[in-house]
């Protein structure tokens, strides 16, 4: 994971409160940023048709320039979020054409939710009595939501307007560039890294720990369901446009919001326990959308997105990584049947939702006992954290060479190592900072 050139970045992202004008200008900002983003994709799409390549970065921003000049239309948006547009459209047409899929979208008014302010010169950020106050270019001065201590100095802002029916919610996502040198375990406390913790995912407790501690499923939307069907019956009985569509819109995203807020809540503590309280963790390798096939029915559906449980596996590693714990994926086969005392097999069906033995009479519940098995694996793929002496505490680092020339387990080490790239690519780039749960947008 690391690789020493990769530089962390940390999201903050808070609440914004502009007024009226400022809300103005804001809706200025993003529609010339919509029109020169459409224009950005367009000129790509020229220059591949003539040229048979992408534009450079320095060429979309001469390009940007130029329809400044020309068009009165996105003269309303601050113009350095121009190069903010340029980089978005040259990022999402490679994207495009690494899955062949020709050109990007143009951005309808109704998709175009946001712009950027790329450099730090372009806003300013400070705290007054605790909460945060946003100098954003051709906006002014913005009050903000309450928030921990900032990070560091920020390096970009972008603004996010999310249309609530009746109102609009605004947001600043501000990035602070951390460094190489982050998420060493300055701010986690120093835990045993020879008591690593398993832990089992899955749809009737979201987590199960291998010392017994269980996350119940919050079951936002399947306990709301009969709430979700009324609004959303509510919203294609009236009348587009008029004031009651409106506040039924208002009513259904608020509704959503209350339940990503749930959802995160539960994944931030999930994933906070795991990290917080033990030396290292092992989870099951099993991609989420594997144990989703698996499920047939809607209602199972609907538990499975309830449990979220690819955020909670994206959140663990991501914390892991940053208190310098180490993540052990291990072959999940197995281990909801197998006794974790004796070993025994003990077939059980999905509904049974305890683990009883009747050879050694370990009587656990199902989900803990899974844990318990999938800790045992970790443990014993890996003698590292538990028995090896002579294994570095982190397993960040390269393997051990002493080990390696010693011939122990070589190929293990390397699927272990090959397993942790896989688990923590893409997450460790990016990664969302918030003092308390908000909303996704
Ligand atoms: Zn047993």
């Amino acid at each position: 994971m690391g690789g020493d050139g990769e530089r962390t970045v940390l999201t903050l992202k808070a609440k914004i409160y502009p007024d009226s004008e400022q809300e103005r200008a804001i809706a200025a900002c993003i529609e010339g940023y919509r029109r020169a983003y459409n224009y950005m994709v367009l000129y790509c799409s020229f220059s591949l048709r003539d040229f048979g390549r992408l534009p450079s970065f320095a060429e979309l921003c001469r390009f940007s320039t130029l329809i400044w000049k020309r068009l009165p239309s996105i003269r309303g948006m601050y113009n350095n979020s121009m190069h903010d547009a340029a980089r978005r459209a040259l990022t999402a047409y490679r994207a495009c054409i690494e899955r062949g899929r020709g050109r990007p979208r143009f951005k309808s008014v109704r998709a175009a939710r946001s712009y950027g302010y790329p450099k730090p010169q372009d806003f300013r950020l400070e705290r007054k009595g605790g909460r945060i106050r946003l100098r954003l270019g051709k906006v002014g001065r913005v009050r903000g939501s309450r928030q921990e201590p900032l990070p560091g100095d920020p390096r970009t802002c972008t603004v996010v307007r999310k249309d609530m029916g009746t109102h609009y919610d605004y947001y600043a996502c501000v990035t602070f560039d951390m460094g190489a040198g982050y998420g060493r375990g300055e701010e986690w406390p120093e835990r045993d890294v020879s008591s690593p913790v398993g832990i089992d995912l899955g749809v009737s407790h979201v987590a199960a720990f291998s010392d017994g501690a269980v996350y119940d499923n919050p079951k936002g939307f399947s306990r709301d369901l009969k709430r979700f069907e009324r609004l959303h019956r509510r919203l294609s009985e009236t009348l587009p446009g008029t004031r009651a569509y409106d506040k039924a819109r208002s009513r259904l995203a608020h509704a959503y919001e209350r339940l990503t807020n749930k959802r995160k809540q539960m994944v931030e503590q999930v994933s906070h326990d795991a990290v917080f309280l033990h030396g290292g963790i092992v989870m099951e390798d099993l991609s989420v959308q594997q144990l989703r096939s698996i499920s047939m029915s809607r209602r199972m559906s609907r538990l499975y997105a309830d449990a979220s449980l690819g955020m909670i596996r994206a959140r663990i590693a991501d914390k892991a990584q940053s208190a310098g714990r180490s993540v052990v994926l291990v072959d999940p086969r197995g281990t909801s049947q197998l006794c974790s005392r004796c070993g025994l097999y003990v077939e059980k069906g999905l509904s049974v939702r305890r683990h009883e033995c009747p050879r050694c009479g370990l009587r656990i519940d199902r989900d803990v006992n899974a844990a318990m098995n999938i800790l045992e694996r970790g443990s014993a793929r890996d003698p590292g954290p538990v028995r090896g002496p002579n294994r570095p505490a982190g397993r960040h680092g390269p393997a051990d060479p002493a080990q390696k020339a010693a011939g122990r387990l070589p190929d293990l080490y390397h699927k272990i190592q090959e397993l942790e790239l896989k688990i923590t690519r893409g997450n460790t780039r990016r990664r969302s900072y918030s003092a308390r749960p908000m909303t996704t947008i």
